[in-house]
C-alpha cells in the first residue's frame, strides 16, 4: 500500500480561561501523549457568553504557556469574539463576524491590544486565527503593521501567500485521511462530543507521523500565490460550505417548528418521518452546529 504524503496539522479554537474544561482536559492528553504541536486559538478578552462554559480556570494562562513550550503555536483568535459586524470577509463563511467591515483604527487597535494581553500572560502570538473566519483587507493591514505575518484559513490544499501574509489553509472540522497537500483540522473544545474526541484520537494514533507543527508545514509546503486553478478550487469550496450551511440552518429551523408543535410530531416537510429528541438532544445539536463552521 502506498503511504499517503498528506500533512495534518491541528487548531484548536476558542481557548480562554472559562473553555469546556474536561473536553479540554481530555484533547490536552491526547497533545501530549501523541507530542503534537496544534495551533492553539486563544481569545485575548473574551465577552462571548457562548464561550463561558465553565468558571474562569485559574491555571489556563499557565496552561497555554506550557504547550507554546512544547512547540504549539500560540493564535490571536480576534479580540472579544464578539460578532456585531456584517461587513464581507475575505473567507465568505459567515454573514456576521468580529473584524470584516470594521474600520482600520478599530481594527488595529482591537489587534494591539489583543496581542499585548497574550504578552502579558507570557505568550508569543504568530498566527492570526479569525473568529468566524471574518476579516478583511484592513485585518491584514493591521497584521502587517504588527509584525504577524501568518494566518491560519482559506481552502487551498497548501500553504499560499496573498495580502502580504501567509496563509495556512484550515479546512476541516474533524479527521478525513487525505492522500496529499496540507490539511488543519479545526476542533471547539467547548462542543466537540466524547465520540468526536474518541475518533479524533484514534485518527492521531493511526497517523501521528503526519501531524506537523506549524513550522514544519512552511518548511515542507513552500508558500507561493495560488494559481488560477487553485482559486477557482478555494472558491467552489466556499460555496460548497455556504450552501450546507443554509441546508443545516433550514434543518434547524424545521426542528424548532417541530418543536413548537409536541416532542414527537410528524412533520410533512420531514416526509412525515416522526423524531422524538429531548430538549437537551436539541440543544447539543444546535450548538454543535453552530460552532461547527464558527471558527
Ligand atoms: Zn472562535
Amino acid at each position: 500500500m502506498r503511504r499517503s504524503s498528506a500533512r495534518y496539522l491541528l487548531r484548536v479554537d476558542d481557548l480562554c480561561p472559562t473553555v469546556r474544561r474536561d473536553r479540554w482536559r481530555e484533547l490536552a492528553g491526547v497533545i501530549y501523549k501523541s507530542r503534537l504541536r496544534p495551533i492553539l486559538a486563544v481569545v485575548p478578552d473574551n465577552l462571548d457568553p457562548a464561550l463561558c462554559i465553565d468558571k474562569p480556570d485559574g491555571s489556563f494562562w499557565q496552561q497555554m504557556l506550557a504547550m507554546e513550550q512544547e512547540g504549539a503555536a500560540i493564535a490571536l483568535h480576534g479580540y472579544q469574539h464578539r460578532a456585531l459586524s456584517r461587513g464581507r470577509s475575505l473567507v465568505p463563511l459567515h454573514r456576521r463576524s468580529e473584524f470584516a467591515g470594521v474600520p482600520l483604527s478599530t481594527q488595529r487597535s482591537w489587534i494591539r491590544s489583543g496581542l499585548e494581553i497574550l504578552r502579558s500572560r507570557g505568550l508569543s502570538p504568530t498566527i492570526w486565527v479569525a473568529p468566524r473566519h471574518g476579516f478583511d483587507r484592513n485585518t491584514l493591514k493591521a497584521l502587517r503593521e504588527e509584525r504577524i505575518t501568518l494566518v491560519s484559513d482559506g481552502f487551498a490544499r497548501r500553504p499560499f501567500v496573498r495580502g502580504g501574509l501567509t496563509w495556512i489553509p484550515q479546512q476541516l472540522w474533524g479527521p478525513v485521511e487525505k492522500r496529499s497537500g496540507l490539511w488543519t483540522i479545526c476542533l471547539h473544545t467547548n462542543t466537540i462530543t466524547s465520540e468526536q474526541l474518541e475518533e479524533f484520537a484514534e485518527f492521531v494514533s493511526a497517523h501521528v507521523s503526519q501531524f506537523v507543527s506549524v513550522e514544519q508545514a512552511i518548511a515542507q509546503f513552500p508558500a507561493l500565490p495560488l494559481t488560477v486553478f487553485e482559486e477557482i478550487r478555494e472558491n467552489a469550496g466556499y460555496a460548497r460550505r455556504a450552501i450546507a450551511r443554509i441546508r443545516r440552518g433550514m434543518m434547524r429551523r424545521l426542528c424548532l417548528e417541530r418543536d413548537s408543535e409536541g416532542p414527537l410530531h410528524a412533520n410533512p416537510k420531514l416526509g412525515g418521518r416522526q423524531i422524538a429528541l429531548t430538549k437537551a438532544d436539541r440543544d447539543t445539536k444546535l450548538h454543535a452546529d453552530q460552532a461547527q463552521s464558527r471558527g
